[in-house]
């Protein structure tokens, strides 16, 4: 194993002259804790695709991504947040860091927020296969600082309150999931992401809300089609997902009349077997290589 002890200062320096040059800001400061987990053990450095329950349950796992590239301000779609939240559904967003950085306020609020799980979803949506491992670090890093910042700020806020260890106990001090912008992945950035102590998670039912002719009754009809016992489904919240909020309004009333249960990934995890994959890809291994195009263009899309 590499040995990282001056990770994060290295990694704080390179975040202000090389991955935020003038364009947009860093995280807030410097950040003087922790900024990666116990590496994940080789064997295990694979991406998680669903999870395979144990017994008769029925759990399955909604995610939402939060990505934000590099020329961009993308949104928040408060409609899906507060659908979850008045049905108590428990699910996990990936959020990039730089969205936390551009959405201060909702990014305490989802982290705040007992029924969600906060997971890495990069920095500024890069394809890691077209990066370095510096570049890698960078991006996973930087987010991991950005989430831990507004920890300590959840925490400070929370003193006020009298609520400090009640909030400490809940949030975990890192985020445990890593999700790679585009799916796309290969050996060398799965070893990154492991050696951060970060698990790779992807999904195995794809909504298609991106797709602007993708209607809230077409993407019911198609996660409802597909989803089983264990499955994660990827969705998105920063308002690319052009239709997801009714469509949310059929999934989780039916799935829940169909037994299932909602559960953060990490929840899942804990009551299943991982099935996992040595590639990422969206529906079959090879389908978002038409990512692979060092083109700003391209990463405006997801
Ligand atoms: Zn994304």
């Amino acid at each position: 194993m590499r040995p990282m002890p001056d990770l994060f200062s290295r990694a704080c320096l390179l975040l202000s002259i090389s991955l935020f040059p003038t364009v947009f800001l860093g995280p807030a400061g410097c950040w003087a804790g922790p900024t990666f987990l116990p590496p994940i053990p080789a064997h295990l450095r694979k991406c998680v695709r669903a999870v395979k329950p144990f017994g008769d349950a029925k759990p399955v796992a909604l995610t939402f991504d939060l990505c934000e590239s590099e020329n961009e301000i993308s949104g928040y779609d408060a409609r899906i947040v507060d659908f979850l939240r008045t049905r108590g559904i428990r699910a996990t967003f990936f959020a990039g860091g730089k969205w936390m950085r551009s959405h201060p306020q909702e990014t305490l609020q989802l982290m705040a927020d007992p029924l969600f799980e906060i997971g890495n979803h990069s920095w500024n949506h890069k394809n890691f296969v077209l990066l370095g491992v510096e570049a890698m670090r960078e991006q996973i890093l930087g987010t991991q600082v950005q989430y831990a910042m507004y920890r300590e700020q959840l925490i400070s806020l929370s003193e006020a309150r009298g609520a400090r260890m009640e909030v400490m106990e809940r949030m975990p001090r890192l985020p445990a999931l890593f999700r790679f912008p585009y799916g796309r992945c290969n050996a060398l950035a799965l070893q990154v992401a492991g050696e951060l102590g970060l698990t790779v998670v992807q999904w195995d039912v794809v909504s298609g809300d991106p797709d602007r002719h993708q209607t809230g009754r077409k993407m019911a009809d198609t996660v409802l089609r597909r989803v089983k016992p264990g499955s994660m489904v990827v969705f998105h919240a920063n308002g690319r997902g052009h239709h997801t909020a009714e469509g949310l309004h059929r999934i989780i009333p039916e799935l829940g009349k169909q037994g299932y249960v909602f559960m953060t990934v990490s929840e899942m995890l804990r009551n299943g077997e991982a099935l996992t994959s040595e590639e990422c890809y969206e529906n079959s291994p090879g389908d978002n290589r038409r990512y692979d195009i060092r083109s700003p263009g391209r990463y405006r899309e997801r």
